[in-house]
């Protein structure tokens, strides 16, 4: 659909939730600032000759919660946000209906682009009908105050759930019961690498496990079933900028190995050269990798970086579902 490669933008500002999920990850007690956003704008605008901005994301907690130390309605985001087509929010959508109706009549008037929500979701709640009804509820109201239709081009809203430390307890339908109560795909959070990369090492313990036993060839691995090259992910955290590698999900990874413009100015020759020598340092991990030097997905594997993983974490097999990757393409008629 578009010419150039995309550039898509998780945007860390907030720290606060109304929800406590089963699972989560998340540290509510780091507070965010805006620094470098003047040269993150420049960025974007070099960009924009080469590379199609898609979405930005801003979260990676509820944007709504009252606790924020950068907010929404910052001049300063507002700005980032008119470089990208669309706007995806993180938020649970818990509380007063005043408020969230104040809130989307703040969207509408700030951000003109297409809107999309993200919201968290307990894995147990899965049959829990009151409150699927409770947030589909919500959801339509947040619309009708935002005053025009949330995701036009792609879904309006993302269901994501934590990927369980025991997934024994998860209905082993989850994903076909998304699809058909929920109304839409279910997305699974992996990473916590926000508490360093060694903390992913759980998630890679539990993850090929609850995926294969979970997925069909209609309710797939989502990210991992994505063409390589699909673009490029990154994180801007408090002044930084990381490259986002990727497995079922993009993974945001506060580590130094993926921070981008290391002494360096931002340009977008810099980046492309900063991301060009982490996938190259990607492949070249890869050919240690018993399993990965030979393996039929290196390429995509080492695109999304996740040799450069599992040599930080000391990985020694394949943490892919490589049944689900061969059946490469179901993607296109889940998402
Ligand atoms: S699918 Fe597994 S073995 Fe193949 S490159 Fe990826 S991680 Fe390595």
């Amino acid at each position: 659909m578009f010419d150039k490669f995309e550039i898509d933008v998780l945007l860390d500002i907030s720290a606060g939730c109304q929800r406590r999920c089963d699972d989560c990850v998340v540290s509510f007690d780091s507070p965010m600032s805006l620094s470098r956003t003047k040269d993150f704008k420049r960025l974007l605008e070099q960009c924009m000759d080469d590379f199609f901005l898609g979405n930005l994301w801003l979260g990676p907690t509820d944007i709504f919660a009252s606790n924020q130390t950068v907010t929404y309605t910052d001049p300063e985001i507002i700005q980032v946000a008119k470089y990208f087509k669309t706007l995806t929010l993180s938020t649970s959508l818990l509380g007063r209906d005043a408020d969230i109706a104040r809130h989307a009549e703040e969207v509408g008037k700030h951000y003109t682009q297409e809107i999309k929500l993200a919201i968290p979701v307990n894995l147990r709640e899965v049959d829990n009908v009151k409150y699927r009804t409770y947030i589909w509820d919500k959801i339509n109201l947040f619309e009708k105050h935002l005053g025009r239709p949330l995701g036009t081009t792609t879904r309006k809203v993302y269901f994501i759930g934590n990927l369980p430390t025991s997934g024994d307890d998860i209905d082993p339908t989850i994903f076909d019961k998304f699809i058909k109560d929920w109304g839409v795909q279910l997305d699974i959070g992996v990473g916590n690498g926000r508490q360093g990369i060694e903390a992913l090492r759980t998630m890679f313990d539990n993850a090929l496990e609850f995926f294969d036993n979970r997925l069909t060839e209609v309710n797939n691995f989502p990210g991992a079933l994505l063409e390589e090259g699909r673009g490029i992910d990154l994180l801007y955290r408090n002044g930084d900028l990381y490259f986002m590698p990727f497995y079922n999900e993009r993974i945001a990874v506060l580590d130094d190995r993926f921070k981008l413009f290391k002494q360096q100015i931002w340009s977008v020759d810099n980046l492309i050269s900063n991301i060009n020598n982490l996938m190259v340092e990607s492949m070249t991990l890869s050919q240690k990798h018993p399993e990965c030097s030979a393996c039929e997905f290196n390429s995509r594997c080492s695109l999304f970086l996740v040799p450069t993983l599992l040599d930080s974490l000391n990985i020694k097999h394949c943490v892919q579902p490589k049944e689900l990757l061969r059946k490469n393409g179901t993607y296109h008629k889940a998402h």
